[in-house]
């Protein structure tokens, strides 16, 4: 079956002066199979929303892509424009972001803005927009959903405002979801339950879904599969059961060693990654991980690792040198 989302050697850059270009996103590849779930993980500046930028064409100059092309099913995005892209953004591919109070108008009432949404992928009169913005309420969890779709978005918490940003992206019975980091600014027990609604929904409507996100904890609830980005370029693939349980590149590692663990003594310190993440442009030669890995060694300054699967029994790809084996592996 045609996955929901094929990206391949999508290459995003930053247009400089006198005809300059630095590449923020680095020809990345990855397929997202229809109804799975995808992290896309890495630190602030490693290209996760750069990429999901790209993939919805929602990028502003200075930024363009430069190269690739992103599938939705068999349609070739990059070849749509005007009317041709707005109708499948927002329609067929939708985009949930970290503050909801960025996306909803302060002025209008949350239900009239999810009715709004309905009526712009579909042709249905204003009554049955609205029936239908109050079912979709009720399928985000929201308890008197036709009390809370008269609401202004300061009257609801941060967790209900999110919510209704779930609520407004299913709008267009969408067959991809994209979230960037939409728990982020979410009390713990919030986040669980965001996560949650939108495993369920992702199972009940089938919607393929990649979530951006720095939180491993929070990819490790929501995904099947984890891609880590470094440097603007994939550094990681592989199901979410067998990264977490053996990561096989240093940057994974590293990661999985700082997530920080509650379990642990308050006395013992947090530990972090060593060095900065680069900026673009200005990348080491080799494998831009190679200042920061306890692993690296001649080949790697000279070298840029490409992905590929470090054995033929492994599901997992990595761009590494001396991919690490289960044996090698020192997190945890
Ligand atoms: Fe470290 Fe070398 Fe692997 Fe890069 S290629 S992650 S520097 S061991």
């Amino acid at each position: 079956m045609t996955p929901a989302l094929t990206v391949e050697g999508l290459t995003v850059v930053a247009d400089g002066r006198r005809g300059s270009a630095v590449e923020i996103v680095r020809d990345v590849s990855f397929t997202v199979a229809r109804g799975a779930r995808m992290g896309l993980v890495g630190e602030s500046g490693s290209g996760k929303t750069m990429t999901a930028m790209a993939v919805m064409g929602l990028l502003r100059r200075p930024l363009r892509v430069s190269g690739g092309s992103v599938l939705l099913g068999d349609t070739d995005l990059r070849a749509l424009r005007g009317r041709a892209l707005a109708r499948v953004r927002g329609g067929r591919v939708a985009m949930i972001y970290q503050d909801p109070m960025q996306s909803l108008n302060p002025l209008h009432r949350v239900g009239e803005q999810i009715a709004e949404a309905i009526r712009l992928h579909a042709e249905v009169g204003r009554r049955e927009a609205m029936a239908r913005a109050v079912e979709l309420l009720t399928d985000v969890g929201i308890d008197d959903p036709a009390v809370k779709a008269r609401a202004y978005p300061h009257e609801l918490s941060g967790g209900m405002r999110q919510r209704v940003m779930i609520a407004m992206a299913l709008a267009a019975d969408p067959e991809l979801l994209l979230c960037d980091e939409p728990t982020t600014a979410l009390d713990v027990t919030t986040q669980r339950r965001i996560v949650e609604l939108l495993v369920r929904i992702s199972r009940e409507r089938g919607v393929a879904m990649v979530m951006i996100t720095h939180d491993l904890g929070v990819a490790a609830g929501f995904c099947d599969e984890i891609a880590v980005m470094y440097a603007g370029r994939l550094v990681e693939q592989a199901p979410v059961r067998e990264l977490y349980a053996a990561p096989r590149h240093p940057y994974t590692e590293a990661l999985l060693g700082a997530a920080c663990d509650l379990t642990l003594p308050l006395e013992r310190p947090i530990p972090t990654i060593a060095g900065q993440p680069p900026l673009p442009g200005r990348l080491a030669g080799g494998c831009s991980f190679h200042p920061r890995c306890p692993y690296a060694q001649e080949v790697c300054t000279l070298e840029r690792p490409l992905l590929a699967a470090p054995d033929a029994a492994a599901p997992a790809r990595v761009a590494c040198h001396f991919a690490l084996t289960r044996e090698k592996v020192r997190h945890g």
